[in-house]
C-alpha cells in the first residue's frame, strides 16, 4: 500500500480554474472521503490520481515514487466508477480476472484469486453470469472484487453507491468500510454524500470552489468545523448560523442576551465574532417566555419518527431544533429555543471559526 500525496496541483479546463492549488497528504492505510457540492472538483482530483487527466501544474506521488507523468496502468492503483463500468460480453469470473489477465498472471493463479475475493464479497454463485444478469448491488460487489484482485498501492472510488436505490446504498456503505478495514487499503472515495463521508471514512477533506476547506478526522469536521462553509455543509439538517454581536456580559442573539464565560467572551472580542453557530441537537425547545429561552415562533414541525424536527422563527433567522419524539406544537405557536453556549461556535467576518465549541470529548448529548 501507498501514502497518496497532492503538490500544489492546479487544475485548469481553459479559462475554468477547477483546482487552485491542492496540498492533500493521504497517510497510509487511511480511508479518505473527498467531499464536496457538485463541481468543486473532487472527480478531477481523483482523475489527476489515477492519471486519467493531466495536471496543469503540480505534482501527484504515490509512497515514494512521483506518479505525475505515469501512465494509469503504471501506478499501482485501481478504480471503481459510479458506472462500475464491467465488460458486457464477460463473465463475471472474466470480469473480476481481467486486470490479472492483462498483467499475464497464469491461469491457476488467477482461478485462485478469483475465487478468493468472490469469496470475500460472497458472489461466489455468481462467477459465471455475465453483468446484465446481475442486480446493481451485484454489479457493484463485481467492481469492487475487480478492484481488490491484484493489492494495488491505494483504492480510487468514485461516487460507488450513487445508482443504487437508498437501502442497498445503506447496505453496501457498510460492506465497502469493513472490506477496506479488513484490506487495511488506502482509499479515496469521493462523494458528495456526508453521511457517507462521515460514518465510511478515517479522514474527510471538504473541497469547495476548488479549494480544501478543512481535512480532519470525521468527529473534528463535525464539531470543530473550520469555517461556516464547512458548518452548513457537514449535518443534516445543517447546523444553524445567526447574526451575534457581543454586550458586556454575554452575546446578542436573536435580540436576547446569552451569557457567556468570561474567557469565551475575551475570545469572542480578540476575534471580532459576527456570527453564532449551534447545531440543532444543541438547541432545545422551551416554554415560551422561559428565563433565558430565545422567542419565536413555530415554522415547520416535521416529525421523523424517532425525533421531531422543529423550525422556529426568531429575530435574525430560522433555527432547526431536534426535539423529542412526542413534541406537539402548531405553525404560529409561540415558543422558546434555548442552547448551552458553550456548544456554540463563533464565525468572524471572514466566515472562519474564530472560537469553537468547548471540547468535551466527543458530543455532549
Ligand atoms: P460532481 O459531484 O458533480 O461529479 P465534482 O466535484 O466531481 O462534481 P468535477 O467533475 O471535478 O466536479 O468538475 C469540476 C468542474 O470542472 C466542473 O465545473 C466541470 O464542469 C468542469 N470540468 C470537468 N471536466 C471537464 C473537462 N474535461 N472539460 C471542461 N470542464 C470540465
Amino acid at each position: 500500500m501507498g501514502s497518496v500525496v497532492f503538490k500544489n496541483v492546479v487544475k485548469n479546463f481553459g479559462a475554468l480554474n477547477v483546482l487552485r492549488s491542492l496540498d492533500l497528504a493521504v497517510p497510509d492505510h487511511k480511508f479518505l472521503a473527498l467531499l464536496g457540492p457538485s463541481g468543486c472538483g473532487k472527480t478531477t482530483a481523483l482523475r489527476i490520481l489515477a492519471g486519467l487527466d493531466m495536471p496543469t501544474a503540480g505534482k501527484v506521488f504515490i509512497g515514494e515514487r512521483d506518479v505525475t507523468r505515469l501512465q494509469p496502468r503504471d501506478r499501482d492503483i485501481a478504480m471503481v466508477f459510479q458506472s462500475y463500468a464491467l465488460y458486457p460480453q464477460m463473465t463475471v469470473a472474466e470480469n473480476i480476472g481481467y486486470p490479472l489477465w492483462i498483467r499475464g498472471t497464469s491461469e491457476a493463479e488467477r482461478k485462485a484469486k478469483i475465487g478468493e475475493v468472490a469469496a470475500i464479497l460472497e458472489i461466489g454463485h455468481l462467477l459465471d453470469r455475465r453483468p446484465r444478469q446481475l442486480s446493481g448491488g451485484q454489479r457493484q460487489r463485481v467492481a469492487l472484487a475487480r478492484a481488490i484482485v491484484r493489492d494495488p498501492a491505494a483504492f480510487l472510488m468514485d461516487e460507488p453507491l450513487s445508482n443504487l436505490d437508498a437501502r442497498l446504498r445503506l447496505t453496501m456503505r457498510g460492506e465497502i468500510k469493513r472490506l477496506c478495514q479488513r484490506l487495511s487499503a488506502t482509499t479515496i472515495y469521493v462523494t458528495h454524500d456526508q453521511v457517507e463521508a462521515l460514518t465510511m471514512a478515517d479522514l474527510v477533506a471538504v473541497m469547495h470552489g476548488g479549494d480544501l476547506q478543512q481535512m480532519a478526522p470525521p468527529i473534528d469536521i463535525y464539531d470543530r468545523p473550520a469555517n461556516r462553509f464547512v458548518a452548513t455543509f457537514v449535518g443534516n439538517p445543517p447546523m444553524n448560523i445567526l447574526p451575534a454581536a457581543l454586550s458586556e456580559q454575554g452575546v446578542m442573539v436573536a435580540a436576547s442576551i446569552v451569557p457567556l464565560e468570561q474567557t469565551r467572551l475575551t475570545a469572542c472580542r480578540l476575534a471580532g465574532i459576527v456570527e453564532i453557530g449551534l447545531r440543532p441537537e444543541d438547541c432545545s425547545v422551551a416554554q415560551p417566555g422561559e428565563p433565558g429561552a430565545l422567542p419565536g415562533e413555530i415554522y415547520v414541525v416535521e416529525p421523523m419518527g424517532n425525533e421531531t424536527l422543529v423550525n422556529v422563527r426568531l429575530e435574525g433567522g430560522n433555527v432547526s431544533v431536534r426535539a423529542g419524539r412526542d413534541f406537539r406544537g402548531a405553525v404560529g405557536e409561540s415558543i422558546g429555543v434555548t442552547f448551552d453556549p458553550a456548544n456554540a461556535c463563533f464565525f468572524n467576518s471572514a466566515g472562519l471559526t474564530a472560537v469553537h465549541r468547548v471540547n468535551n470529548n466527543g458530543r455532549v448529548k
